[in-house]
């Protein structure tokens, strides 16, 4: 067996959850090679904020009265990744920001191990509104709340949506496959009948990970998430 790379891998791993700061390229130092959808990134944001708006009005179901902020999504307007999550928890309710908790903290990492920053990427989540008790989404919920994720995405134009756990990747590829099926390769998400499908990956929601911190699980998501910087064409730190 070869030591060096086991050694080499491991370091890799390590480095990957312990938020060791990264030198050398991040992808915004890369050439913007991501294809235009015909926004300039005023409008972009422009209509992101628009979205935004609606979002913190948002009565459409029961989680509106009962949230203490609504979660619409933050990040890069011109993102080429785009991490969908399932919906706020406690803290992200509490701030009205897209994973701030815990397993905001480990999302947060996992960027940092990509060689990126958190304002390069774009973050949302299926549901806006934070569920009681951190329930799982229920059917009406995310029929209720998806149309703003689906105009999030038409307007960033991602190159690549990394969704973050079985109900951000069931939801979008709309299948009842599981996470452990889906993940680990590129499936594709239609934005609408006259547009180029976007690439999917799928991967272990970072609270999961948190709960069955396991070397496997990391070492899954990490290959998941070189497969996507490889797809990009950035390099793998
Ligand atoms: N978990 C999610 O799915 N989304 C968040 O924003 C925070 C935690």
């Amino acid at each position: 067996m070869d030591i060096e790379k086991v050694v080499r891998q491991h370091l890799k791993m390590e480095q990957f959850f312990s938020g060791f700061t990264l030198k050398g390229k991040t992808g915004t130092d890369k050439p913007q090679q991501k294809k235009d959808n015909g926004m300039t990134s005023a409008e972009k944001a422009a209509d992101l904020e628009k979205i935004a708006e609606e979002v913190n009005q948002c009565r459409k179901c029961g989680l509106g009265s009962i949230r203490t902020n609504a979660v619409p999504g933050e990040g890069n307007p011109n993102a080429r990744i785009m991490f969908v999550g399932e919906g706020p928890g406690a803290d992200e309710d509490a701030q009205g920001r897209p994973f701030v908790g815990r397993a905001g903290q480990l999302l947060d990492k996992i960027i940092v191990a990509c060689g990126l920053k958190r304002s390069d990427v774009y973050i949302g989540n299926i549901l806006k509104c934070r569920p009681p008790d951190n329930r799982d989404p229920r059917a009406d919920e995310i029929i209720s709340c998806l149309p703003y994720l689906q105009r999030q995405i038409e307007i960033i134009n991602p190159e690549i949506i990394v969704a973050l756990g079985a109900h951000a990747a069931k939801t979008l590829l709309n299948t009842t496959k599981s996470i452990g099926q889906l993940r680990g390769q590129f499936l594709e998400y239609y934005v609408g009948i006259n547009r180029p499908p976007v690439k999917l990956m799928a991967t272990y929601h970072p609270a999961y990970l948190l709960r069955n911190y396991s070397p496997d699980n990391r070492r899954k998501v990490w290959e998941d998430m070189k497969k996507v910087l490889a797809e990009l064409d950035l390099p793998i730190p």
